[in-house]
C-alpha cells in the first residue's frame, strides 16, 4: 500500500479552500438578532452620522473673530441643548450649547465650560478665557458615516459594534447568510456519555461537547449524531442519515487506517475521500471528502472533514482546517486568524519534524509559559492554556525568543 503524501498545514488548508464556496442563500434579520452572522450585502447608511456638525462639548458656541484677544465678553444670546436646533449666532454673541447639541448657523467654534466664567453678577454674559481654534469640538455632520455610502460591506462577521453601525445607519434589518448546518457523530467503541457508567476500557465522549460547542460559537447549526460504533456498515448508514439536511458532516475518530478504522471505506463507498497526513502535532490524519445526499446526483453532496479522535488533535483539527472551511461556506470575508509575536518564556528542546501547536498561556510579565504536558490527549492542556504556539518544524524554542502566538479567543467565532 502506498504511503499518503504527507502536506504541510498550509496546503492542506489551501487544498481544503479551493474547495469551500459560499452559500447563497440569505435572510432578513433584525439588528438585534444579527449579532455573530454574517453579511450578505453591502450596506448603506440612510443618514448622515451625525446628521449636523454638532458639539463635542458642553460650552458656548462662538465666533473666532470674537474671541481672538483673550478674556472676551460675550452676550449668552441662546441655549441649544441636545436635540433642538439654535438659531443663526450673531456677531458678539456666543450659544450656551451641550453635548451633541447642532452648531449654530455662524459660529465656528465651541469653548468648553471650564474655559469660561460668567462675570461677577451677570446672567446673560460669559467670558472666554482661552481663545479658541476654528472647528474647536465641532463634530462635522456625516464625518461618521455619509448618506448613501457603504457603511459596512458584504462578508463582513457582525459584533455588536457593527450592529451599533447599522442602527446609527437608520437600518432595522439586515441581509445575512443562512447559517451553515452541520452535522457530527463520533466513532469509538470504548466512548460513552457522561452519566453512564464506564464499562472496562471506556472513556467519556468529550469530543462531542468540545466539537459542538466550537460549531456554535462559529454560528453554525449542528446537529449531534451521536456516537457510532466501529463498524462499517453503521459508519455508513451514519453518514447517509448525516448527508441529507447537512452542508457539512464532521466526525472524530477512525481516520487512521488500522482495521478498527471505518471513515475511509464508508466515505468511499458514500461519496469520495482523500486521506491526508499532515505534517503537524497534534494532529495528523485528517479525512476531506464529500457524501452524496441520495442516488440521485442532483442531489448533490455534504462536504466530509474527518478529524483524529484524540482530543486535543479533533480541537486543534477542527481550530485550524474546520474552522476556516466553515468561514468560507459562511461566506465570511476575513484573512486567517491573526497571530501575534510573542516571547516565550519557556524552553523546548524537543522541538519536532512536524509543525507543532503548543498549548499556553500568557503570563503576568507578557511573556508565555508552556503547559508541561503536550500530550494529544491531554485536553486539559487546551483548557489551561490560552492560545497556541505555532512552532516550525525541527525549530527549537529558548527562552527569550519571538514565537508566532495564535489566541483561542480568535478561533473560537
Ligand atoms: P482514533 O482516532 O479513533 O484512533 O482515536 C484516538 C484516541 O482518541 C483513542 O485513544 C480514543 O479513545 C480517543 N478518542 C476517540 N474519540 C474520542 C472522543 N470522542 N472523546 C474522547 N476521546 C476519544
Ligand atoms: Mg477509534
Amino acid at each position: 500500500m502506498t504511503k499518503p503524501p504527507m502536506l504541510t498545514a498550509q496546503q492542506a488548508l489551501d487544498h481544503l479552500l479551493s474547495h469551500a464556496k459560499s452559500v447563497s442563500q440569505a435572510e432578513s434579520v433584525p439588528v438585534q438578532a444579527a449579532l455573530g452572522r454574517v453579511l450578505a450585502e453591502d450596506v448603506q447608511s440612510l443618514v448622515d452620522v451625525p446628521p449636523l456638525d454638532n458639539t463635542a462639548m458642553d460650552g458656548y458656541a462662538v465666533r473666532v473673530a470674537d474671541t481672538s484677544i483673550s478674556s472676551s465678553i460675550l452676550k449668552i444670546a441662546q441655549r441649544i441643548p441636545a436635540g433642538s436646533v439654535g438659531a443663526q449666532l450673531e456677531p458678539g454673541t456666543a450659544a450656551r450649547i451641550f453635548t451633541g447639541a447642532p452648531i449654530p448657523a455662524g459660529a465656528d467654534a465651541v469653548v468648553m465650560q471650564e474655559d469660561c466664567t460668567i462675570p461677577e453678577g451677570s446672567t446673560d454674559q460669559v467670558q472666554v478665557n482661552v481663545a479658541p481654534v476654528t472647528g474647536q469640538w465641532i463634530r462635522r455632520r456625516g464625518e461618521d458615516l455619509a448618506a448613501g455610502k457603504v457603511a459596512l460591506t458584504s462578508g463582513t462577521f457582525l459584533r455588536p459594534q457593527e450592529l451599533g453601525v447599522a442602527a446609527s445607519a437608520g437600518l432595522t434589518h439586515l441581509s445575512v447568510k443562512r447559517r451553515i448546518k452541520v452535522a457530527a457523530f463520533f466513532t469509538g467503541d470504548e466512548l460513552a456519555l457522561p452519566g453512564e457508567p464506564l464499562k472496562p476500557g471506556g472513556i467519556y465522549n468529550s469530543n462531542r461537547d468540545t466539537l459542538l460547542a466550537c460549531l456554535k460559537s462559529l454560528g453554525c447549526d449542528a446537529t449531534d449524531l451521536g456516537i457510532v460504533p466501529d463498524r462499517l456498515e453503521a459508519t455508513k448508514q451514519a453518514l447517509r442519515q448525516a448527508s441529507k439536511d447537512h452542508d457539512l458532516i464532521i466526525t472524530s475518530g477512525g481516520v487512521s487506517v488500522g482495521e478498527e478504522d471505518h471513515i475511509k471505506p464508508a466515505v468511499s463507498a458514500e461519496g469520495r475521500l482523500d486521506l491526508w497526513q499532515i505534517a503537524i502535532k497534534p494532529g495528523k490524519p485528517l479525512a476531506f471528502g464529500a457524501v452524496r445526499k441520495s442516488d440521485n446526483p442532483a442531489d448533490g453532496e455534504a462536504w466530509f472533514i474527518g478529524l483524529p479522535g484524540n482530543p486535543v488533535s479533533s480541537f486543534v483539527t477542527f481550530l485550524l482546517f474546520v474552522r476556516p472551511f466553515i468561514l468560507k461556506l459562511q461566506g465570511r470575508e476575513e484573512k486567517l486568524p491573526q497571530s501575534y509575536l510573542m516571547r516565550a518564556d519557556f524552553d523546548w528542546s524537543k522541538a519536532d519534524r512536524r509543525n507543532e501547536f503548543l498549548r499556553v498561556k500568557v503570563n503576568a510579565q507578557g511573556g508565555l509559559d508552556l503547559f508541561p504536558n503536550q500530550s494529544s490527549g491531554v485536553l486539559t492542556s487546551a483548557s489551561w492554556g490560552d492560545g497556541l504556539v505555532d512552532c516550525p518544524p525541527s525549530q527549537p524554542i529558548k527562552v527569550g525568543d519571538l514565537v508566532k502566538y495564535i489566541p483561542f479567543d480568535a478561533l473560537l467565532k
